[in-house]
């Protein structure tokens, strides 16, 4: 039997193997579809503490891979299919097949951004669209920018974006916006957004980076080209938690509910990083609480086993 399990290898799942590898629970790391998370798909990742002339997201998660492995994080690639979390010891199936029972469990399976799902939003991804203004904005230094979505995220990440951006505008699928009051305002008293309402957009357009997006008055069926060096979309972010639905407190967004550090309702059972957070959603924030549930773990071991 296992004394950690960690469910996926972002920020989160890495910190989380590093702190329990070195306090000797030999951590078994479950990699997930796309190993190294999130950050896999960015380019260069400047804010980052510790790489003052940034660095490549999947460099970063290549370096924190090694360094869980250098204290003897044991890896194991693919997906957790089930888990049993009503039992002691917690059990997991991984890949169909192999049978897991661990006394503690970190779950750290990330979040993903929402896709529009239209033609040109994968293919250029990380060349023009982003789904996180904090990370890529600086950028866009004197371009024009798309935001797609009406939400406090499109909100936050247009207003944030005019620090770079010579125009920002905000592509919304309705005529009223669903966010907050102060959020709205301050968008609408920045002279450099735009919004372009009744409108969703079709088509991201460029070859090998983004030159354009088609937009569709959703009213009147016109569509019309804009010219745009980036496009954030902010329709949300979905956590990944469907594997434990039913099984572990979540709140009605899905997102994996902590209370004291990162302990969930599941005796041994700890969460970090983007499934149990929607707000803060940043690399170092995940790889801290990683972190924190790591030392979580430890101390519930040491607790019940003196
Ligand atoms: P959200 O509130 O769910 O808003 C998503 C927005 O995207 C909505 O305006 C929605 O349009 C639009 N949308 C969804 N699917 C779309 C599609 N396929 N095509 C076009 N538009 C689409 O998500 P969020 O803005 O990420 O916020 C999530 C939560 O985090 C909220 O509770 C929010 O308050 C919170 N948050 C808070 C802050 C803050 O306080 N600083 C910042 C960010 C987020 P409709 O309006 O037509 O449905």
């Amino acid at each position: 039997m296992r004394h950690v399990v960690i469910i996926g290898s972002g920020p989160a799942g890495l910190t989380a193997a590093i702190y329990t590898a070195r306090a000797n629970l030999s951590p078994l790391l479950i990699e997930g579809l796309r190993a190294g998370g999130q950050l896999t798909t960015t380019t260069e990742v400047e804010n980052y503490p510790g790489f003052h002339h940034a660095i490549m997201g999947p460099d970063l998660m290549r370096e924190m891979r090694a360094q869980a492995e250098r204290f003897g994080t044991e890896f194991v690639a693919g997906e957790v299919t089930a888990v049993d979390l009503k039992r002691s010891p917690l059990s997991l199936t991984v890949n169909g097949e192999e049978r897991l029972e661990t006394k503690t469990l970190i779950i750290a399976s990330g979040a993903s951004a929402i896709q529009l799902g239209i033609p040109g939003e994968s293919r250029l991804m990380g060349h023009g669209v982003s789904t996180c203004a904090t990370c890529d904005g600086y950028f866009f230094r004197g371009k024009e920018l798309v935001v797609v979505g009406g939400g406090d995220s499109a909100m936050e990440e247009a207003t944030f974006l005019t620090k770079f951006a010579t125009r920002v505008s905000v592509v919304h699928r309705r005529d009223k916006l669903r966010a907050s009051k102060i959020m709205q305002d301050r968008a609408f008293k920045n002279e450099k957004v735009t919004f372009i309402w009744n409108s969703v957009v079709d088509d991201i357009l460029g070859d090998k980076v983004v030159t354009g997006v088609r937009v569709r008055n959703v009213e009147t069926g016109r569509t019309s080209e804009l010219n745009c060096a980036g496009v954030f979309v902010a329709i949300g972010h979905s956590p990944n938690t469907s594997l434990f639905a039913g099984q572990i407190e979540m709140d009605t967004k899905g997102y994996i509910l902590t209370k004291n550090g990162t302990a969930t309702n599941v005796p041994g059972v700890f969460a970090a990083g983007d499934v149990q957070d929607s707000r803060y959603r940043q690399a170092v924030t995940a790889a801290g609480s990683g972190c924190m549930a790591a030392m979580d773990a430890e101390r519930y071991l040491e607790s019940r086993e003196g």
